[in-house]
């Protein structure tokens, strides 16, 4: 599903996808039947088209059903201030963005929305925000964090995503009350890592590995997740990219297609893209893989994906997402916090995007888990282990 390109690098292009995909021999029917799931395996079923799609996707909803069921848990999605220190080439808020209008939500306003969450009983909120780190910014979350519990009798899960830290600042968040813990590596592979982030200390791969470590050994609940149709991506580096998602033993994965963004320097590669509609297809055959892959974790269906499609996360939904995380940021700030473009739902409030989701969840032939946090049944098995050893 790639080409060489012409200064040694290669990227997801449609046509050339599909003369190199005739190099790879092996159909999904025969990845499916095998016991594990290696590189040739995944390539397979990553680049499945037609009749081939069908079957995977067949078998994912089998899996899915078997091993999470229909119900899909809601995280209501704060997003808090889009301030961040780092400069990720693709990323919209990234500090080096000047035409960015930066915003951070008052204590009161955090507070409200998490309220909004309990009080329609989502069960769990997500608070994601940029990345600083600061003693000021540990304790304000450490604060807020003990706060949304004691509001909530102790009842809202609570996922962060705030980025590298250090083990000591996770400690701290989940003694207040974190439990989950979103990072995503964005690409597992140290050459993409470095073409789509700047190339210093603040960046660095193998320092995400070790957050992603230490959260698993704190106890979070631990996820991550990678950007697919990447410029200078292959579908070897997403089957990688699924070998070490399973390799360290992640609970919750949260994955979506690259959107790129006018005031990137990622931008620059537009042209290089594969169409924005095989970025979505792969993004779904991904989430398939992965579900067969990885039989009991958790998956969310990334936002971006009805930024491309308006039932993009319910088809993702449907063959093997569980999680989905419906925005209860206040809508006035939600424009502002544009990672991509395009982003969906970005006028709405929290109510209306509600009714919205109750609707499209059913037709996602999915049992909306109200009420319920939806804990990673992998975490739950992998807790359990570690209690008995
Ligand atoms: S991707 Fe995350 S860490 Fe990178 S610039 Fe954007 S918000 Fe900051």
């Amino acid at each position: 599903m790639y080409r060489e390109y012409t200064s040694g690098q290669s990227v997801l292009l449609p046509e050339e996808q599909k003369t190199k995909l005739n190099t790879y021999s092996m159909h999904v029917k025969e990845a499916l039947a095998k016991e594990k799931l290696g590189k040739e395996e995944l390539i397979a079923m990553i680049s499945a088209g037609g009749e081939e799609r069908e079957l995977l996707f067949r078998h994912a909803i089998e899996v899915k059903n078997k091993y999470v069921g229909k119900k899909v848990y809601f995280r209501g999605l704060i997003e808090f201030s889009n301030i961040c220190s780092k400069d990720c080439y693709y990323c919209g808020i990234r500090k080096s963005n000047t035409k960015v209008k930066r915003f951070n939500l008052s204590d009161d306003q955090i507070l409200e929305a998490a309220n909004y969450a309990y009080e329609n009983n989502y069960a769990s909120i997500v608070i994601q925000g940029g990345e600083i780190d600061s003693e000021a910014f540990t304790r304000r979350i450490e604060l807020l964090l003990r706060e949304i519990k004691e509001r909530s009798n102790e009842e809202l899960g609570i996922t962060l995503s705030l980025g590298e830290q250090s083990k000591e600042t996770y400690q701290r968040w989940k003694e207040a009350g974190a439990h989950r813990y979103l990072l995503r590596i964005e690409t597992s592979k140290p050459e993409l890592y470095h073409k789509i982030h700047p190339l210093d200390s603040s960046h660095d791969l193998d320092a995400r590995n070790r957050c992603l470590l230490a959260l698993k050994e704190l106890g979070y609940q631990t996820g991550t997740g990678v950007m697919i149709g990447l410029p200078f991506q292959t579908v070897e580096d997403l089957a990688d990219d699924l070998l070490y998602m399973q390799e360290i033993d992640v609970d919750m994965v949260g994955m979506g297609p690259y959107i790129e963004h006018a005031d990137t320097p990622l931008y620059h590669y537009k042209n290089e893209l594969l169409p924005i509609r095989e970025r979505f297809d792969l993004t779904l055959n991904m989430i398939a893989s992965l579900r067969i892959l990885m039989k009991d974790i958790n998956i969310a269906a990334a936002t971006a994906l009805q930024a491309i499609d308006p039932v993009g996360r319910e088809k993702a939904v449907r063959i093997g997402a569980n999680v989905i995380m419906p925005n209860v940021t206040p809508g006035l700030y939600r424009n502002d916090y544009s990672l991509y473009e395009n982003k969906p739902c970005t006028d709405e409030d929290p109510d209306q995007c509600k009714n919205c989701m109750d609707v499209r969840i059913q037709l996602a032939d999915g049992e909306i888990g109200y009420g319920e946090w939806g804990d990673s049944k992998h975490f739950l098995k992998r807790k359990q282990l570690l209690e008995n050893s």
